[in-house]
């Protein structure tokens, strides 16, 4: 028997132990950023070095394994995906898997900086909806946040990316004392363009300077709070992840609600994330990974990789424990949010 007569038997779709089809890969494509948003990132982060990255060959090539097992979407974040050199490379070549119908869906994390010089690529690679990051449409407030952003350059990028017909969603993290006067501002705004709005509980990862146990604002008390003044209905809609949303009677639009730490969402996780060195965590609230860049580098043939792919996912833990301690601040899980994209 050839070989290739039994690579369909080695692509079955990935299943954990605990019966939950693995159908969504987020990879951080770099740790790189051109913000240094205070609940993400140091002041002075160290980045990797850029020979241990997977080139952008490598990426696709896991990538595409993971498709052919049964991956319907892909999501690039980072750090700042469009930070990368030649990123839309990676897209274009992604894009070949939305051709043939074996991926749903290509999409992306980003903080909206480069969107007005990718926007056209993107949506030519058949980019439909985006993710854009936003706290605060103070322009202050918005520097004090990312340390260094713009954030005309943003809303800038926002308008392009709606200009060539993408969907945007944009995402805010919750700041206790930043940002918690301005959400039903930030959800007038993005419900008026026709965008929803999911709110991010700050989540315990990787050391920063601020204590996140300050920062920490639960969204009962946000939600609670919007529901003073409008009619919250719960929405069936769902990504797989930890997002819950509500349809709000009087703009219509969706607030979506990620609250990992007071919550337990992982029942339902679909979802895998491999970073920019190949490494791939299988729960975002837990420590244990997998390399893939071994086996991506050891031999030209996928069955390796297979191999890997197939050991990693038995080992999917049944749920995360995320808990913000009260009486020391050291965070649960070691690595950056930038590291594992979120
Ligand atoms: N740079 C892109 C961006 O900001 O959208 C993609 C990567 S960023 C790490 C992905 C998401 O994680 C952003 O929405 C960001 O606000 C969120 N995030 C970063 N650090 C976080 C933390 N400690 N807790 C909760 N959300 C966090
Ligand atoms: Fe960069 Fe996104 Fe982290 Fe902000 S949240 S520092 S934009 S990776």
């Amino acid at each position: 028997m050839l070989l290739q007569d039994l690579k369909p038997l080695t692509r079955a779709p990935l299943i954990d132990p605990f019966g939950r089809k693995i159908s969504y890969l987020r990879i951080s494509v770099t740790d790189r950023c051109d913000f240094r948003c205070v609940y993400c990132m140091s002041e002075h982060m160290q980045f990797l070095p850029r020979q241990e990255l997977l080139t952008l060959e490598e990426l696709d090539r896991i990538a595409s394994a993971f498709v052919a097992r049964g991956t319907r979407k892909l999501r690039l974040t980072g750090g700042e995906p469009l930070v990368r050199r030649d990123i839309m490379q990676l897209f274009r070549t992604l894009s070949r898997h939305l051709e043939t119908g074996a991926l749903e869906e290509l999409t992306l994390t980003t903080n909206g900086s480069l969107l007005s010089k990718y926007a056209q690529e993107l949506a030519d690679y058949g980019v439909k909806r985006i993710n854009v990051s936003l706290d605060t449409l103070d322009p202050d407030k918005f520097r004090e946040i990312t340390r260094r952003g713009d954030l005309k350059v943003v809303l800038d990028g926002i308008a392009a990316a709606r200009r060539v017909g993408m969907r945007v969603k944009i995402n805010a993290v919750a700041l206790k004392g930043v940002n918690d006067d301005e959400i039903e501002q930030l959800m007038l705004w993005s419900h008026g363009l026709g965008m929803d709005l999911t709110l991010i509980e700050v989540m315990p990862m990787g050391e920063i300077e601020a204590g996140r146990v300050d920062q920490y604002l639960p969204l009962s008390v946000v939600r609670s709070r919007l529901m003073d003044r409008y009619t919250l209905i719960d929405d069936p809609y769902r990504t797989g992840g930890p997002a819950r949303y509500v349809r709000v009677k009087e703009t219509g639009g969706l607030v979506g609600f990620i609250t990992p730490l007071t919550h337990n969402f992982c029942e339902s996780c679909n979802r895998v994330r491999l970073t920019c060195t190949g490494t791939l965590y299988m729960c975002l609230g837990q420590e244990d990974a997998a390399d893939l860049r071994a086996a991506v580098r050891g031999s030209m043939d996928d069955t390796a990789l297979f191999q890997a792919m197939d050991e990693a996912i038995a080992r999917k833990p049944k749920g995360h424990d995320f808990i913000i301690d009260r009486r020391q601040s050291k965070p649960a899980v070691g690595r950056h949010m930038s590291v594992t994209g979120g």
